[in-house]
């Protein structure tokens, strides 16, 4: 049995937020759909002050501004991209190409073949959101994705130099200061300044993750990643401290943060709310962390640690910690989860900002269908297949026509009719 130490916000108030968000992304897109480059503008000044010449940097200011970076910052990104690189080439080495003969001169065969082009949603509204450039381009060039083009908003009218200059070492061949939806849709639709892209990944905030769902269909997107959520499972061997400052490194990304403590222990529980009620008052982001602990915060207490696995798995949480004795158990326990992070060696900052699994994460439950972005999300497998054996073709032509006219599907029944008289001999009764 499991109870509520501290319960979140009622379900209909997150809906009702929902709708007015979904609302608000529906007027925009179709605004940028009639209007493109000049609804783009217009929605750039009104939500993020910014209306310059031109969005997209050219080589020269790229460089400009990469010089200007101080020589530490790019070392990590240089550090920090070669381990996400690291990680999405294996991903990469783990899909194999394949064909196999199945029948006598049946060839079937599955390829992955790299999109054309793939948009990368760097968010920027709160924070410059730099490891995001690796996670989405470094990924997509390993993928093999020939054309790039990187979108970010300004910092609060500022040019993010440091994410400016990780798109630019991940490899991206465009670079916009652009963001919101305005951006999504400008690389979903196709503008006279933005040119159209096949797939758009990467996260944002509430926003950003509606746009590219409303979208989806008319361009491939990656997954819903939105607002970011944490949850630990905890044991009475976690220490408390740690717990807190790990919940509140997830909240002070925004408002709408779920954070969430699964624990077998009140004490600790009791140990960690105090922790973090002690430590939000200093927070430099107590603006956007206590609100989301306020009203997303949540901590419950359950029986034993399989309890726990199963409560965490019916949230389907974007990250999930696991502080206990045998933080591996989650590994065979748990099935709902965008990534675990296992044991106090480690930490979702980790994942998030150095350590090479990517953090673009399913939110919002959308862990129960998928996982985050990988190398895969950018490439298409396709089959193809190729008869070489005219005997087996005639008779796959025999069992095709009857198949077919069971569908009644006289035209494709035909198609087999006529392998069946050229390769083996049978006159079609048509
Ligand atoms: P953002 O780039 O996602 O959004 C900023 C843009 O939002 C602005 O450019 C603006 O155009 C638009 N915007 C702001 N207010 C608006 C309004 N009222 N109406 C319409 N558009 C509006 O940056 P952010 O806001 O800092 O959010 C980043 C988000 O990314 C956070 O919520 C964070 O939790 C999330 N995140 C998710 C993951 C994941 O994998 N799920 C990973 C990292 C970050």
């Amino acid at each position: 049995m499991s109870h509520f130490l501290k319960k979140p916000v009622p379900k209909e108030k997150v809906a009702q937020d929902l709708g007015e968000v979904r609302a608000r992304v529906e007027a925009i897109i179709a605004d940028v759909r009639e209007r493109g480059d000049a609804a783009v503008r217009e929605y750039s000044e009104r939500f993020d002050g910014w209306s310059p010449e031109s969005f997209r940097l050219t080589a020269e200011r790229i460089e400009e501004i990469v010089a200007g970076v101080p020589r530490q910052v790019i070392e990590d990104i240089e550090f920090v991209q070669a381990q996400v690189r690291g990680f999405a080439q294996r991903q990469r080495d783990s899909l194999q190409d394949f064909e196999a003969e199945t029948l006598p001169g049946v060839h079937l065969g599955q390829k992955h073949i790299p999109v054309a082009a793939a948009g990368a949603y760097v968010p920027g509204g709160r924070y410059p959101l730099t490891a995001s450039a690796h996670m989405t381009i470094v990924t997509a060039k390993v993928a093999g994705v020939p054309r790039v083009v990187a979108c970010t908003p300004p910092i609060r009218g500022e040019v993010p130099a440091a994410t400016v200059a990780a798109m630019h070492l991940a490899g991206a061949d465009e670079i916009h200061l652009l963001g919101g939806v305005q951006a999504v849709a400008a690389m979903a639709v196709g503008t006279a300044s933005v040119g159209r892209v096949d797939l758009i990944a990467g996260p944002g905030n509430a926003y950003v993750a509606e746009a590219k769902r409303q979208l989806f269909g008319e361009v491939g997107i990656d997954l819903f990643a939105g607002p970011t959520e944490i949850l630990i499972i905890a044991d009475e061997t976690a220490d408390p401290f740690t717990v807190a400052v790990d919940l509140l490194s997830q909240a002070e990304h925004g408002p709408d943060s779920p954070a969430i403590l699964v624990t077998t222990s009140a004490d600790l529980a009791r140990a960690a709310i105090d922790h973090v009620e002690r430590l939000l008052p200093g927070m430099p982001t107590r603006d956007l962390a206590g609100p989301a602990w306020r009203d997303h915060g949540e901590v419950v207490v359950v029986d034993a640690i399989d309890e726990a696995f199963a409560v965490a798995d019916s949230y389907a949480a974007e990250h999930v910690q696991v502080l206990t004795a045998e933080p591996r158990r989650a590994l065979d326990a748990m099935r709902d989860y965008g990534a675990l992070f296992l044991g106090e060696g480690t930490c979702v900052s980790y994942g998030d900002k150095v350590i090479g699994t990517n953090h673009v994460l399913p939110t919002r439950g959308a862990a129960r269908y998928t996982g985050g972005l990988w190398v895969g999300k950018y490439l298409k497998t396709v089959t193809y297949q190729e008869v070489t054996d005219p005997a087996t073709s005639a008779w796959l032509g025999e069992v095709c026509g009857r198949a077919s006219r069971v569908e009644l599907f006289e035209g494709h029944a035909r198609s087999g009719d006529v392998r069946a008289a050229r390769f083996g001999g049978t006159e079609p009764a048509w």
